[in-house]
């Protein structure tokens, strides 16, 4: 390649000879990874506005590794979704998470909510909804308190299958959230059609209500909206007291982000829930 006379076209082409190379050792690393424990489940609290304290959280997947470092979900996932790696990782996070509210719940704390991201490679697996219903009997975590988020782009591809399954979970009690909210091309009448409890506005709209300006008009009108259709709505990515103000003033259920805390590690989830959750 070195030789070549159209240097750049070579350059190129080496340029995306080491991209495929990098991420087939990424995928390898990634699989070893699963056995060698170097995943783990962090869990950020989720605080609800009206008993103003911290009623659940979501479990968020963290990759630990010696050579890369502490890497994001938004690097690996897509990889593990490619790969169908995803449905083996997903079926873990689900089960830690599953394990980790019963134990906290064992060790003598209150009945906290467990949210748990699962991808659309994952929900149009056949057996999806049955292997749900396997880590609830394995763990003995009833139902209620698990609630499934899924990104609300990806859930039109097959719809009516997704829908479906969607409606069968709901059927065994298990809530589903629509992730992202705001993001996709769907419309809030759209939200009608879905067997869906709670929508998980996108950080973006969090993000503008500060400006004050027609988006955070928005964020108000999306929370009323999904009142009247029955939806509870959880607000993402809170970092500042406006943030919340507003929020609580336009009625938002459920709010999640730094200002209440980061995505912590088990133990010190526990440690966060055992000396007082008030704000
Ligand atoms: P997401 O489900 O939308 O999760 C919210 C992301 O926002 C998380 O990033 C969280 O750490 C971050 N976040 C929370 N509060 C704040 C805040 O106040 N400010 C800011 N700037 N960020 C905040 P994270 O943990 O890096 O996860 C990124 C994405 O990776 C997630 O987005 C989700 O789509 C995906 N993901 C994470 N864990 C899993 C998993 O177990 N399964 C699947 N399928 N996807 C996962
Ligand atoms: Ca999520
Ligand atoms: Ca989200
Ligand atoms: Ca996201």
């Amino acid at each position: 390649a070195k030789n070549s006379g159209k240097r750049g076209y070579m350059i190129f082409n080496d340029a995306m000879h080491d991209a495929v190379a990098e991420k087939t050792q990424l995928v390898s690393r990634l699989r070893q990874a699963l056995k060698n424990q170097e995943l783990k489940v962090y869990y950020q609290p989720q605080f609800d506005m009206k008993t103003d304290s911290i009623e659940g959280f979501e479990a968020l997947l963290r990759w630990e590794s010696p050579e890369y470092g502490m890497m994001s979900p938004l690097k690996f996932i897509p990889l593990a979704e490619e790969t169908g790696l995803i449905v083996e990782i997903g079926r873990w996070v689900l089960a830690q998470a599953c394990a980790f509210s019963q134990d906290l719940y064992k060790s003598g704390q209150r009945r906290l909510w467990v949210a748990v991201n699962i991808s659309v490679v994952q929900l149009i697996q056949e057996g999806f909804v049955q292997s749900v219903a396997d880590v609830l009997a394995e763990t003995g975590l009833s139902p209620e308190y698990l609630e499934l988020e899924i990104t609300e782009s990806v859930l039109m591809e097959q719809l009516a299958d997704n829908v479906r399954k969607l409606a069968e979970l709901r059927a065994m009690g298990i809530r589903i959230a629509l992730d992202d909210f705001g993001t996709g091309y769907s419309s809030l009448t759209y939200l009608k059609k879905l067997p869906i409890t709670a929508v998980k506005m996108d950080k973006a709209f969090i993000d503008d209500i500060a400006a004050g300006g027609i988006d955070a008009a928005v964020t108000g009108t999306i929370i009323e909206l999904s009142h009247q259709m029955g939806l509870s709505v959880v607000a993402e990515g809170v970092e500042t007291e406006t943030q919340f103000a507003f929020l609580k003033q336009k009625l938002c259920d459920t709010i999640q982000g730094y200002l209440i805390s980061w995505p912590l590690p088990p133990e010190e989830f526990q440690n966060l829930i055992e000396t007082g959750n008030k704000r």
